[in-house]
């Protein structure tokens, strides 16, 4: 039976980047050894974090004045250092779009002080609100956004202006999914987990004039420190950041973000006209607002969403159901999930609801 795995994350992986790793499981370039027993200080490592962060920078046309950082924690983390590192004595800007933005603004009411300037969750974060730059206080230290929402299934379609004020994304589950120009935030982060590579790894990317001047209290916390230190303060997740060089590879190889976003775009289209289409099938979601990654949908019906959830398990499709707090599917059409998954998966949507009529 062949498997799709809609998974929303730890996520589907390319499988050419699977065979990769297998084929060098047990001898990487010769050493005698996987890189799982390379020392992280050892050369060979050395070129594979240089490699990852030199095709990310290429991939994302990444300028010279930001660093990339190789971090673990995932992106919880981040909430917190964002405002450790950025806020001291500044106010900090959050937009409220769903359950991780909401996480991140409680991490940062901890250390910061914080103020939401707009939020979508009267409505169930159903949709992304609309802020102009006069919404934004220019002496706040950042604006932060959460530019793809995982769990409800929305998407920021434009970057708001913020003025002066830089914008911090957590862009965990659409990174590398969109044509962003990274001029246009003063830092991103991802979770690696949904569409880079294996769990434990977080990427950042912050522009210079932003890393602290001030040592933050916990080393591991410190951006200017970990920056200081090519991401090598401490051990990294070397096998994550060597499966993320194998997924950027790949990703080159495709063509790039542009190709692979015009890929994305045709797989989002395709689920989203047979929802559309269908009288069982709905969207909880603005359509103005739609996410191309994470694509939720419902009957209606509780007890059929259940039914539905049980029958495309059991034939293949895998990781449908809908995250707790929303209920209903989800398909996370990553950049690794194949377009013929999207279409065995409409078809079966076909036939389950000929069936129930
Ligand atoms: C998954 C996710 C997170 C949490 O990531 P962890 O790496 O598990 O901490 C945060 N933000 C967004 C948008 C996510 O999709």
């Amino acid at each position: 039976m062949t498997v799709y795995n809609f998974s929303a994350g730890p996520a589907v992986l390319p499988r050419p980047v699977l065979e990769r790793a297998q084929s060098e499981l047990l001898d990487y370039r010769g050493s005698g050894m996987s890189v799982m027993e390379l020392s992280h200080r050892s050369s060979l490592f050395e070129e594979i974090i240089q490699d990852a962060e030199a095709l990310l920078r290429e991939l994302m046309a990444i300028p010279d004045n930001y660093r990339v950082l190789f971090l673990q924690g995932g992106a919880s983390l981040q909430f917190s250092m964002v405002p450790l590192n950025l806020a001291k004595n500044k106010k900090a800007l959050y937009i409220n779009t769903g359950s991780w933005s909401k996480k991140a603004i409680q991490a940062a009411e901890a250390v910061a002080t914080v103020e939401v300037i707009a939020s979508s969750e009267d409505k169930h974060f159903t949709y992304i609100p609309e802020i102009t730059v006069d919404n934004i206080d220019q002496t706040a230290a950042y604006l932060h956004i959460t530019t793809n929402n995982t769990i409800e299934g929305t998407a920021f379609q434009t970057i708001p202006d913020a003025g002066k004020v830089p914008i911090i994304a957590d862009m965990s589950s659409n990174i590398l999914a969109n044509e962003y120009r990274v001029e246009d935030f003063g830092m991103i982060y991802a979770g690696a987990q949904k569409n880079i590579g294996p769990a434990g790894l977080t990427v950042v990317i912050i522009r210079e004039d932003l890393l602290n001047e001030e040592a933050v209290f916990a080393p591991m916390l410190d951006y200017r420190l970990q920056s200081d230190n090519g991401s090598l303060y401490n051990t990294p997740p070397t096998y994550s950041i060597y499966i993320a060089k194998l997924v950027f590879e790949w990703l080159k190889e495709l063509g790039g973000v542009a190709a692979i976003t015009a890929q994305d775009r045709q797989k989002a289209a395709l689920l989203y006209q047979a929802i559309e289409a269908s009288n069982l099938f709905s969207s909880p979601v603005d359509k103005n607002s739609r996410s191309l990654t994470n694509i939720p949908f419902i009957t209606g019906d509780k007890e059929l969403d259940r039914q539905f959830n049980e029958a495309a398990e059991a034939a293949g499709f895998k990781n449908l159901k809908g995250h707790r707090s929303v209920g209903g599917m989800r398909a996370s059409l990553y950049n690794a999930f194949p377009i013929e998954g999207v279409q065995a998966l409409v078809d079966f949507m076909k036939s389950f609801e000929a069936e129930v009529k």
